[in-house]
């Protein structure tokens, strides 16, 4: 690792890869192939990005399906596996297959240009010191950007409350009156695993869930997918994918349904009291814990630099190659993103990190 020191006694790199998950992996893999001068540099202590730190109860069998990681497919994996441990093997061994130069824990605090012009070289600072590059991937994915919306008197919630980030696995919730907030798969999957344990659960949802009733099948992705690339073509905040794509109940969820969790979903309340919460009907729903399944952000504050967000509240994303693939910010062309708004999924990621880094490639070939 570099010792900090100024800018310009640091060797000058092609890319710095942010981010070690399914994205950056993917983007290293392609930058090596093409024999381009990268460093990957990642938060986390070990492989596995995000996926190191999903629930223990989250199976194999439960995820909606890992892709393959470019060159090296995905292993046979054993369904009733722990996911927090077997995806993180197979990045694990991917990395040290590839030799690809991971350097951990290293966490991205700023970018910033050198000097100005749009072919100036960027100044990467981290935890553990300094690097420049004449260009970024960035693929720090959402996790450690949780969102979690304001409601009045959720301070003063008597009993714990805990985000998906934290979500303690369903034993913890034995026989307590749970409350559920989100409207999303993490949600849908916790009230499925809860229902025969917790006493009672409530769910509540923004927007009334839309189920999706036919097949999730290749052309379905794809329609979801273009939503949110149209989201980003034109610069607004992206949606995840699995928003877009509508909710499914699976055999894991008969239960919860038989039982009419799901049928019985309420709007949102209006606060949040010691012992529940309260609608503004008056209603009130008892509550021991609380669920905030409310999804997360992308997790791009170390950009904020680069001024990269537009007027309408979103980074701006152009499809350099692939008329599908959006991954180069319009307002710097040296800042690539993998596995942000239409290619946050692992199949996403995988075929974005392919772009991102011939994207890398032809703006070194035409850069000063
Ligand atoms: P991550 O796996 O989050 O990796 C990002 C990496 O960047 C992390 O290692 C992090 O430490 C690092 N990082 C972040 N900030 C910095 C920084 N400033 N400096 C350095 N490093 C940084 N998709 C599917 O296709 N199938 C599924 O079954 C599925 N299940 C999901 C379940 C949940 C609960 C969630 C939230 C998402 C799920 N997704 C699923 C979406 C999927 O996880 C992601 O699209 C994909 O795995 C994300 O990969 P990534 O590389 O973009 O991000």
């Amino acid at each position: 690792m570099p010792a900090p020191g100024t800018s310009a006694d640091l060797p000058l790199l092609d890319a710095v890869v942010i981010g070690a998950g399914q994205a950056g992996l993917s983007a290293a893999y392609h930058l090596q192939r093409l024999a381009l001068d990268f460093v990957v540099l990642d938060a986390n202590d070990a492989p596995g990005g995000a996926w190191q730190h999903r629930w223990d109860s989250l199976t194999m069998h439960d995820v909606h399906g890992v892709a393959d990681l470019p060159g090296m497919p995905v292993p046979d994996f054993d369904p009733a596996a722990r996911a927090n441990v077997t995806v993180p093997a197979y990045f694990g061994e991917y990395e040290a297959r590839l030799g690809l130069p991971v350097e951990r824990p290293v966490r991205v605090t700023s970018v910033a240009p050198e000097a100005p012009g749009p072919d100036a070289p960027l100044v990467v600072t981290t935890t553990a010191g300094c690097w420049r590059a004449r260009s970024i991937v960035n693929a720090t994915g959402t996790w450690d950007t949780p969102f979690l919306p304001f409601y009045p008197g959720a301070r003063g919630f008597r009993g714990p409350q805990f985000h998906t980030a934290g979500y303690p696995g369903p034993e913890f919730f034995r026989g307590l009156r749970v409350v559920v907030v989100g409207g999303g798969a993490s949600a849908v999957q916790f009230i499925g695993e809860l229902a025969d344990i917790a006493g009672s659960i409530a769910w509540v949802t923004r927007r009334t869930p839309v189920w999706r009733t036919g097949d999730f099948d290749p052309e379905a992705g794809r329609e979801a997918v273009a939503l949110v690339e149209e989201r980003v073509r034109r610069g607004l905040p992206p949606k995840s994918v699995v928003s877009v794509t509508g909710l499914m109940l699976r055999p894991q969820e008969r239960r919860a349904a038989e039982l009419g969790i799901y049928a019985a979903r309420r709007p949102m309340f209006t606060r949040v009291e010691a012992d529940g919460v309260r609608w503004a009907d008056g209603s009130f729903e008892p509550a021991d814990a609380i669920v905030w399944a409310t999804g997360f952000r992308p997790s791009v504050a170390h950009l904020r630099l680069l001024r990269l967000r537009g007027d309408a509240g979103g980074i701006q994303l152009e499809a350099p190659r692939d008329p599908h693939t959006f991954t180069t910010a319009t307002r710097d062309r040296r800042i690539h993103f993998v596995g942000y708004g239409p290619s946050a999924s692992t199949i996403g990621a995988t075929r974005a990190g392919r772009v991102a880094a011939l994207a890398v490639r032809d703006q070194l070939s035409v850069g000063p």
